[in-house]
């Protein structure tokens, strides 16, 4: 199909990175974004919860300076402050998102979408309602927070993590119900920012996806810090007494602080689209079904991010964006196009120490039966992380014992986030391990732990 007239519902990571490469191969483009060009990522998630993250991190980070050689540095919270930093990050995202958008000639539409029919979509906006036709509609209106009904979320004292940007008050005494990624970030960030804080992880593992290892670390680098893990738990029940906030467990177990905080996944924002009159298929938690180039069951409406029901991650968002554009406007055509590997997806957890993996994970390849080579150096030996006075994790690489290639790999410590991404290029570029091994990286730096695990 060779489209011209694109519309996109939706302005985060996958809406604008669609609308910005559907403008650069020439399409006329419409983005309608209801709320912050730069969507829930910038506005309500991943750059809110990092930015505490970072004032957490610097807190925390501070009251070891003892181990640098410096004495008596008490760092205090300033909410406000904390507040208007936030703020400050997300304008400055929404102004380039949106100066870039425009000056690729992309017009948007400050309103709300919904499909009317397979080729378009009408917009209600302040001035009233504008009917916009389109050979292509993407929709990525991405995910909310799951609230269960058990939780009787108040914003104050029951909180899903959007209200925690900062919170009312930094909790004295924090539960925090959801051992997953998003819930041991918030782990992380209250303990840093000086609360108490309480675990309920419904396995007996925090992270129960990811390396046993790498896990393993973490729980211990919370158990340090005197957090408290209900193992094997499931909350169902959040009563709030005055100041106090109780989560009561199936197995009767009673959680007690002064704040919950829920992070139990998220829904699909769906509802009110008009999936059903345009003739799209939803599977049955609301997510849009969609094949591997991302298109529905009508196929002149695409779907990237959140809303396709696959790798929830603003990076995943933003690449199955650009290849909507691609496959919607024929740019496939004539080279081969390359569908989204979401095996080869680099992902982290901002914890301290942080965590990040791609590609194959060594368990899994252990429950297949798949013949691997695993090779692991820790930090403790690293030049780099001992004048950081952080020599906690390590790095590993899994690759293949015949070839050499390497096939994923998983980093434990500081800046894991931004070293995984060495692994990551080999997994996707197809390279081995002596070519990382080969490489000649600066010294004294954490990377070279990469090259010494490559050997
Ligand atoms: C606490 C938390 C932290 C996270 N941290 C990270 C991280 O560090 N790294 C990472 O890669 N991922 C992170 N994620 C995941 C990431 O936020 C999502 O994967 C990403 O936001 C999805 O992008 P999206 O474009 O699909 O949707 P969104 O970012 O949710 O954007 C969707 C946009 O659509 C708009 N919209 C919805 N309906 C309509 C409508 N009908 N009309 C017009 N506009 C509409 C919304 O206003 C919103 O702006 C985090 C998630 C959470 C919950």
């Amino acid at each position: 199909m060779n489209a011209q007239r694109v519309v996109v519902i939706g302005g985060g990571p996958a809406g604008q990175e669609a609308a910005s490469y559907c403008a650069r191969f020439g399409a006329e483009v419409v983005l309608i974004e209801r709320d912050v060009v730069g969507g829930s990522a910038h506005l309500l998630d991943c750059v809110p919860s990092k930015s505490m993250i970072a004032t957490g991190g610097a807190m925390s980070f501070a009251r070891r300076l003892d181990g640098m050689g410096l004495a008596n540095v008490d760092p205090r919270i300033h909410a406000a402050s904390l507040r208007e930093r936030i703020l400050k990050i997300e304008r400055r995202l929404e102004d380039s998102v949106t100066g870039v958008l425009q000056s690729q000639g992309v017009r948007i539409v400050r309103g709300t979408g919904r499909l009317v029919d397979a080729n378009s979509v009408v917009a209600t906006t302040e001035a009233g309602e504008e009917t916009i036709s389109a050979d292509v509609i993407v929709l990525a209106t991405g995910s909310r927070p799951r609230v269960p009904d058990w939780a009787p979320m108040d914003g104050e004292r029951v909180l899903m993590t959007r209200d925690a940007y900062p919170p009312p008050e930094i909790p004295e005494h924090l539960v925090v119900v959801g051992s997953g990624v998003t819930g041991v970030e918030f782990v992380h960030m209250f303990t840093s920012l000086g609360s108490e804080v309480t675990l309920i992880v419904s396995r007996q593992q925090v992270l129960p996806d990811k390396d046993p290892e790498a896990a393993a670390v973490l729980e211990q680098s919370f158990l340090d810090r005197g957090v408290s893990l209900f193992k094997g738990a499931r909350a169902t029940e959040i009563v709030r007494d005055g100041d106090e906030v109780k989560v009561i467990c199936t197995d009767g177990r009673v959680a007690v602080g002064s704040h919950a905080l829920l992070a139990i996944g998220s829904l699909p924002n769906s509802e009110d689209l008009g999936l059903s009159e345009a003739g799209v298929e939803v599977d049955e938690w609301g997510f849009v079904v969609v094949d591997h180039n991302l298109q529905s069951s009508v196929p002149s409406i695409y779907v990237a991010g959140d809303l396709s029901g696959k790798l929830p991650l603003s990076s995943v968002g933003a690449m199955q964006g650009r290849k909507v554009a691609e496959h919607a406007l024929g740019q496939h055509i004539g080279r081969p196009h390359r569908h989204l590997d979401y095996e080869k997806a680099a992902s982290a957890i901002f914890t301290e120490p942080e965590i990040a993996d791609v590609g194959l994970a060594e368990a899994e390849a252990f429950a297949t039966g798949r013949k691997i080579r695993v090779t692991k150096v820790p930090f403790s030996a690293n030049a780099k992380a001992l004048i950081n006075d952080d020599p906690k994790g390590f790095v590993k690489i899994v690759s293949d014992p015949n070839t050499g290639h390497v096939l994923g790999g998983s980093i434990v410590g500081r800046h894991a986030a931004e070293l995984i991404s060495v692994i990551a290029l080999a997994v996707t570029a197809g390279l081995n391990v002596q070519d990382i091994h080969d490489t000649l990286f600066v010294y004294p730096t954490l990377s070279e732990a990469l090259s010494e695990a490559a050997e």
